[in-house]
C-alpha cells in the first residue's frame, strides 16, 4: 500500500466511525446539518474538487460530476424536505471512495505483479579488474568483457560461459520452474538468476541489447497498446455520461411538470430529484472504465508469467481469434542444429577420403562465417576450430539461397539447389533424405553436405493443442526442399506444407492464407525471423521465438515465447480467450444490473441504498474478475 492508499483508507475508516457516532447521538437542526457536512467534506472533499476543475475546465461529464452532483443534491434535498437525512448523501461519497480505493488496489498489485518480473532488472555487474572484483553499472560494461556471477545473483547481461558451471533459474523469463544447468561454452540469459556455483562469463551482447533490457522495454511498451474494447469504452463513455446527465435533468423535470400541467396536481419536486439523483448514481460507469483496462492488464500479466510476452491489449483480441497457424520450419519447428549426416564428393564416391571431407567442411564453414543461418551456425560447430578471419573475404549471403565468399583467393559458393543454378552449376543428386549444402569452388562443382535438423520435442504435441483449441488450419512454410518438408510436415501433423519458399514467396503465400480466411478469424505466423521478418510483421499476429530468435524478430513481432517451446502457443490462445471472456462477462454483468437497476430508479422502487450498490458494489465484483485473468494455471 503507498502513502496516497494509506491516507486514503484513514479517511474512509473515520468517516465510518464518525457516521456511526452521529448516528448514534442524537443531532437536530443545523448542528445535525454542520456534523453531516463536516463528514461529507472529509470523505468527499477531493471529488468535489475535481468535480469543480472538470467543470471549469470545460470537461464536466466524468465520474467526479456525477457524484458531486449526486451528493450535494441528496443534501439539498433532506434541507429542503426539512427531513434531516444526511446519512444517503454521505454514503454515496463513502462508498464511490471506498470503491476507488479498492481498485486502486487492485491495480496495484497485477501492476506489482507485473513489476515482480520487471524485478528481473539487475543493478549491477561484476567485472574483474586487475585480479579484483568490482561493481559497476550493466550500462558501463562493454561487449566481450568477462563478469563474474555469484550464487544468488542475477545474471546482467547475455554472454558464454567461460569457466565453471551452475543451474539458473530462469522461471522470471520462461515460466519454467525446472533449474536449467549451463556448463563452459554454454550460453547464459541476463535476468536468469545464478543458483549454485560462480561462473565467469564473457559477454557478448551490451546490456542495452540483453534479453532483460528487451523484455523490460516490451512490457513497457505493452500497456500502451489499446484494445478495441479498450477504445470502445472509453468512446461509450464520453458520450454515456452526459446522456445520463441530460437523462436525470428530464427525470427530475418532465414528470413533475407533466402531472402539473395535466392534471393540475402540485408537483412532486423532491420525489423526482431524488429519483434523478438515484439515477445518476447508479448510471456512474466506473465499473466498465476501470475493469475493462484492468481485466487485460492482468491478462497480459499473467500470461509473462508463463513465459509468454505479449505486446499490448489489442493483440490479446487477435490471440483469441486465432484460427489458422503458419509455421516457419528452422528454428520454429526444428530446432535448427543441423548435424552433418554425410558428404559426397562426386569424383570420388568409391573410396571414403577423410581429407577431402574436411576440406568442403572447413571451406563451407569458412565461407558461412558471416552468417547467423542455423545452418552457418551449426557448419562452424561441425568444423570445430576457430575461424581463421584473414582467410575469407566478400561475403555475400543472398537470403534462401546460400552464401559465396572469396576464400585463400578461391570464390566458393555454399547453399541450395537454387544457388546452383543461379551461378550456372550443375549439381549433383543425392539420395540421402536432409538439407543439402552444394559446394562449389571457383564454378566447379565440388560436392554437397548432407544435414539434419532435428524436430523440437514438443512441436507435434503444440500442433495437436493448436488443433484441440480450435485452430481450423496448420500450414508450414519452409525455404527447405520439398522431401524434408514433407517429412517433417508428415510427422508434426501439420495440414499444409509450402516449400522452397524465398523470403519473398513466404510473403506472398502469406497473403494468400489471408485472404483464404474467413471473418472474424485471424491469422499467426510463428517465425524465428530468420529470412521471415517480413512474415512476421505482415500477418494478423506475428509470434517470435525469443531466445533463438533475432532481434528483428522480436520486433517485428506481437507475441514473443521466450522459451521457443511452440507448445505455448496454444496456451498463449486459451490465456487470451479466458481474459476476453472476463472483459465480456463484466460488460454484461455491469450494463445488465445498471439497467435492471435505473429502471427501477426511474419507477422509484430503487432507493439511493441500492444504487451505491449499482454502482460501488458491481464495480469491486467486476474488478475482482478482472483479477482472475492474472491468475494461471497449469493447462
Ligand atoms: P526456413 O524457411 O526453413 O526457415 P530459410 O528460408 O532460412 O529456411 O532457408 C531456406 C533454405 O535456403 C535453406 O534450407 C538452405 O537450403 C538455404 N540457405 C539459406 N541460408 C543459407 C546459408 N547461410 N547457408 C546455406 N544455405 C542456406
Ligand atoms: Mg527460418
Amino acid at each position: 500500500m503507498n502513502k496516497k492508499q494509506r491516507t486514503m483508507l484513514v479517511r474512509i475508516v473515520a468517516t465510518a466511525l464518525l457516521t456511526g457516532l452521529l448516528l448514534l447521538l442524537p443531532t437536530e437542526g443545523w448542528l445535525r446539518l454542520a456534523a453531516y457536512l463536516a463528514v461529507y467534506l472529509i470523505i468527499g472533499y477531493d471529488i468535489l474538487w475535481k468535480a469543480l476543475r472538470g467543470i471549469l475546465h470545460g470537461r464536466p461529464f466524468d465520474e467526479n460530476f456525477l457524484m458531486a452532483i449526486a451528493s450535494v443534491g441528496a443534501f439539498a434535498l433532506a434541507v429542503y424536505s426539512h427531513s434531516g437525512d444526511y446519512l444517503e448523501a454521505v454514503a454515496v461519497m463513502l462508498f464511490y471512495q471506498v470503491g476507488e480505493f479498492f481498485q486502486s488496489y487492485a491495480v496495484g498489485k497485477s501492476r506489482r505483479n507485473i513489476s515482480e518480473l520487471m524485478d528481473i532488472r539487475p543493478d549491477y555487474a561484476n567485472i574483474e579488474r586487475d585480479g579484483q572484483v568490482v561493481r559497476v553499472d550493466p550500462d558501463e560494461v562493454s561487449v566481450g568483457s568477462t563478469i563474474v556471477v555469484r550464487p544468488g545473483e542475477k545474471v546482467p547481461i547475455d554472454g558464454i560461459v567461460l569457466e565453471g558451471h551452475t543451474s539458473l533459474n530462469t522461471s522470471a523469463l520462461t515460466g519454467e520452474s525446472l533449474p536449467r544447468d549451463v556448463h563452459e561454452g554454454d550460453e547464459i540469459v541476463s535476468g536468469s538468476i545464478n543458483l549454485t556455483g560462480v561462473v565467469k562469463v564473457r559477454t557478448t551482447k551490451a546490456f542495452g541489447e540483453s534479453t532483460v533490457s528487451k523484455i523490460l522495454e516490451l512490457m513497457e511498451d505493452s500497456s500502451t497498446h489499446k484494445s478495441k474494447s479498450e477504445d470502445f469504452i472509453a468512446r461509450f463513455a464520453r458520450v454515456y455520461t452526459p446522456v445520463v446527465c441530460i437523462a436525470a435533468l428530464l427525470l427530475a423535470t418532465i414528470p413533475p411538470l407533466v402531472s402539473m400541467l395535466t392534471m393540475g396536481l402540485s408537483p412532486l419536486w423532491s420525489v423526482w430529484i431524488y429519483r434523478a439523483l438515484t439515477f445518476l448514481v447508479i448510471s456512474c460507469p466506473c465499473a466498465l472504465v476501470i475493469s475493462i483496462p484492468l481485466s487485460f492488464f492482468a491478462g497480459i500479466g499473467g500470461a509473462s508469467r508463463r513465459g509468454i510476452l505479449i505486446k499490448g491489449a489489442n493483440m490479446v483480441e487477435t490471440l483469441a481469434k486465432v484460427k489458422h497457424v503458419v509455421f516457419d520450419k528452422t528454428g520454429t519447428l526444428t530446432l535448427g542444429v543441423f548435424e552433418v549426416n554425410t558428404i559426397h564428393d562426386p569424383n570420388d564416391h568409391d573410396h571414403d577420403d577423410q581429407a577431402q571431407r574436411q576440406r568442403l567442411i572447413e571451406l563451407a564453414a569458412l565461407a558461412e562465417s558471416a552468417s547467423s543461418h542455423p545452418i552457418s551456425k551449426s557448419l562452424q560447430k561441425a568444423y570445430g576450430r576457430p575461424i581463421d578471419h584473414t582467410r575469407v573475404s566478400d561475403i555475400q549471403e543472398m537470403s534462401g539461397h546460400g552464401v559465396t565468399a572469396l576464400v585463400d583467393g578461391h570464390r566458393v559458393a555454399a547453399g541450395n539447389d537454387k544457388l546452383m543454378s543461379q551461378m550456372g552449376i550443375e549439381a549433383c543428386h543425392c539420395h540421402t533424405p536432409g538439407t543439402l549444402i552444394h559446394m562449389a569452388v571457383d564454378g566447379r562443382y565440388i560436392g554437397h553436405i548432407v544435414m539434419g535438423d532435428i524436430e523440437k520435442p514438443n512441436a507435434r504435441q503444440a500442433v495437436e493443442q493448436l488443433h484441440e483449441v480450435g485452430v481450423r488450419r496448420t500450414v508450414m512454410l519452409t525455404g527447405d526442399s520439398h522431401e524434408v518438408a514433407q517429412r517433417v510436415a508428415a510427422n508434426l501433423g501439420i495440414d499444409q506444407v509450402y516449400a522452397q519458399l524465398l523470403p519473398a514467396d513466404k510473403v506472398h503465400r502469406l497473403e494468400q492464407l489471408l485472404d483464404d480466411k474467413q471473418k472474424g478469424e485471424s491469422l499467426a505466423f510463428v517465425g524465428d525471423g530468420i529470412n521471415d521478418a517480413p512474415v512476421l510483421s505482415r500477418a494478423d499476429l506475428g509470434i517470435a521465438m525469443g531466445s533463438m530468435g533475432s532481434d528483428a524478430a522480436i520486433e517485428a513481432a506481437d507475441v514473443v515465447l521466450m522459451d521457443d517451446d511452440p507448445s505455448k502457443i496454444a496456451l498463449a490462445i486459451r490465456l487470451a480467450r479466458r481474459c476476453m471472456t472476463i472483459v465480456w462477462q463484466n460488460i454484461i454483468m455491469t450494463l445488465s444490473v445498471k439497467l435492471a437497476c435505473l429502471l427501477l430508479g426511474a419507477l422509484g422502487i430503487a432507493n439511493m441504498w441500492i444504487a451505491i450498490f449499482a454502482d460501488v458494489g458491481i464495480m469491486i465484483i467486476a474488478v475482482l474478475n478482472a483479477m482472475r485473468a492474472l491468475r494461471v494455471s497449469s493447462r
